[in-house]
């Protein structure tokens, strides 16, 4: 087998790489890691999204492995060290769902500024509720954003034209960023600080063993009576029953959540019953353009990695040894 396809991917992309290659698809074998192990015994290539946990056990077990393409961002279900040291390339296209995902989050700042879910539940329920739909304007509050990458950067970008200020914890982030310059956002040099001085906050890092349920009960209780919590980065960052009780209490004004920390959650939490809560499915990365994007440039690499051309898309140093 060249391909093995272990989440749910369609494309036309996908349909040019099954008339070339000899592909396997099965869009549930990321659920089941001892199918997903045999499979991935006799592939020269493997597609996944995040759902798929690539771990050291299982790339050492996959002798055949040339390429892994993350259709999407976030590496945070691939043991990238791992793969480097087998001569496996990492392939992800860094930069292609960056926009989307930054739209979806100035969507959500939006939502929640202006009550839209709330607004738009109670209309269509016959109600014409205008004076509990009262939101705040966006214009003067403070946005702090943890993690200025490629989406926190399009954020801070999205923030400024709505004349919000921008101030950034990101400890990898120099002052002398021609970024902060660029977006006009501030570094914060703790994010106890960021988090004390926003209306809003957004997470934007990469899940790490360092980012891991950072935002927790103590930088719930430092965020400002009434601000709003956004995440659409990784779930695992959050620990989901100190934001419920922080909402519950009434001392966060509302949150939107795009990503959770199983996904889909296992049982409701408590969070689906607030009315100043949005959740969505994981859907930064979903729109035409993105998804677009992501599947052709993954599908071009590993195309070039079984031709035996270099990935344009890598994200690892894989020493070639295979
Ligand atoms: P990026 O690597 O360009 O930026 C991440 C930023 O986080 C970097 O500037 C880094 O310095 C910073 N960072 C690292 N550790 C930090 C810490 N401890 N505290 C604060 N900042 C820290 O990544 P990106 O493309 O901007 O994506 C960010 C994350 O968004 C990804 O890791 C992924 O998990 C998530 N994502 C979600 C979706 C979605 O569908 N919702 C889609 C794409 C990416």
């Amino acid at each position: 087998m060249d391909i093995l396809i272990t989440e749910e991917l369609d494309a036309p992309a996908i349909q040019r790489l099954c008339a070339k290659y000899d592909v396997a698809r099965d869009g549930a074998l990321w659920k089941d890691p001892v199918k997903l192990q045999s499979a991935l015994a006799g592939a020269r290539a493997v597609m996944v999204r995040n759902q798929t946990q690539l771990t050291a056990g299982l790339l050492a077990a996959a002798p055949k492995l040339l390429a892994i393409g993350r259709v999407g961002v976030g590496l945070d279900n691939i043991d990238v060290a791992a793969a480097s040291k087998l001569g496996v390339v990492v392939i992800a296209p860094l930069e292609a769902n960056a926009t989307s995902v930054a739209e979806l989050a100035a969507g959500f700042l939006l939502a929640l500024a202006r009550k839209i879910p709330r607004a738009d539940r109670s209309t269509k329920a016959g109600g014409w509720d205008r004076k509990g739909c009262t939101g705040v304007e966006l214009d003067g509050k403070t946005l702090a954003l943890c993690g200025l990458g490629r989406i926190g950067r399009k954020v801070a970008l999205l923030a400024r034209a709505f004349g919000m200020t921008t101030v950034v914890f990101d400890p990898y982030v120099k002052s002398t960023s021609p970024v902060l310059a660029e977006t006009g956002a501030t570094l914060a040099p703790t994010l106890d600080e960021a988090l004390a001085r926003a209306d809003f906050v957004s997470v934007h890092s990469p899940l790490t063993p360092e980012t891991r349920r950072m935002f927790n009960q103590a930088a719930f209780a430092r965020m400002k009576p009434g601000s709003f919590f956004i995440n659409t980065s990784r779930g695992g960052i959050v620990d989901e029953a100190a934001l419920l009780a922080a909402l519950r209490s009434g001392h966060l004004g509302g949150a939107a959540l795009d990503v959770r920390e199983k996904e889909p959650p296992a049982a409701k939490s408590g969070l689906e019953e607030l009315d100043n809560v949005i959740l969505a499915p994981h859907v930064g990365a979903f729109t035409v353009e993105a998804q677009t994007r992501t599947m052709e440039a993954v599908a071009a690499d590993v195309d070039h990695v079984l031709s035996g051309a270099p990935a344009k898309n890598f994200v690892n140093m894989a020493r070639p040894k295979r």
